[in-house]
């Protein structure tokens, strides 16, 4: 809503000027409203969580840097278009949560078109094409490949990034998902990837503070992950799940929808409302879906 009252200020503003203004200038305007207005202004982020289906891909955003944690599925190039709808040029840090092929689908296409600085990966190996491709893309752009580890601290532009998880591997797929604490200003979010409640105890016993405004549901909104525990001690104000409506594992799963209901915590889903996006200017945040 705040981005379709942008554009309108926009048009307004470019109709007013219409009349008062020469030839040159007036091209000049038609060629602003052509060109995607940039989304982020100072103070700013964005972060938007994508409806790609049954898979996951979260846009973070602020004037300075542009994280994409997760690509989507490996079927489907839906994320291509909202990358584009969205204006997205440039990925500063890619983050793959963990290798299976709805977090890491367009991953070698988001690195060939949106060259990433870094690409963040758990160093967990898959055995598909996927996985295959996404190496290959790593080796033929050189790009710097990052295995963060649990209690590091990281610096992206204004953003924190506090890993949280994993501290060591498993060779557990999901389990081994990396996990952020991202700070923007005073806002939070917590991303656990596929992360299961084993995982979630270990975070649990780390120590590592846990608590976040913005909560994105772990693995889909599955019962194998948000323990009670674990969702308590994260304590958000809003939780967004990512998967596609009337997919065939059920998710979100009912129990994880109670508990949210239980705790009095507002759950949204791309299932139910399609890309969900949280605006905030560090102090507070407003959520918007489509
Ligand atoms: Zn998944």
């Amino acid at each position: 809503m705040l981005c379709l009252l942008r554009k309108f200020l926009m048009t307004m503003t470019i109709v007013l000027l219409l009349s008062a203004c020469s030839l040159e200038e007036i091209e000049a305007w038609l060629f602003i409203e052509e060109t995607p207005s940039a989304p982020i202004v100072e103070g700013e982020a964005i972060v938007s969580f994508l409806d790609v289906g049954q898979g996951d891909s979260t846009l973070i955003q602020s004037e300075k840097t542009t994280i994409l944690v997760d690509t989507g599925r490996h079927d489907s190039d839906v994320l291509f278009h909202q990358l584009d709808h969205l204006g997205i040029e440039k990925i500063d840090l890619l983050i793959l949560t963990h290798p299976h092929a709805d977090h890491i689908g367009n991953a070698d296409q988001v690195i060939y078109q949106f060259s990433p600085d870094e690409v963040w990966i758990d160093g967990n190996e898959a055995a598909t094409r996927t996985f295959e491709r996404l190496l290959d893309a790593l080796i033929e752009t050189e790009t710097l490949v990052v295995e963060p580890r649990a209690g590091e601290v990281y610096e992206q532009g204004d953003f924190l990034i506090e890993i949280l998880h994993p501290d060591e591997l498993t060779g557990h797929l999901n389990n081994d998902s990396i996990s952020t604490r991202i700070t923007y200003g005073d806002v939070t979010f917590l991303l656990t990837g596929d992360a299961e409640q084993r995982s979630e105890e270990r975070m649990l016993e780390s120590g590592l503070n846990l608590k976040a405004d913005i909560y994105k549901v772990g693995h889909h909104g599955s019962s194998t992950s948000n323990s009670r525990r674990f969702v308590e001690a994260v304590s958000p104000e809003v939780a967004i799940y990512s998967a596609e409506a009337n997919n065939s594992y059920g998710h979100p799963h009912w129990e994880v929808v109670d508990l949210f209901e239980d705790l009095g915590i507002d759950l949204y889903g791309t299932a139910e409302h399609g890309t969900i996006t949280i605006y905030t200017d560090g102090e507070t945040f407003e959520l918007y879906y489509e």
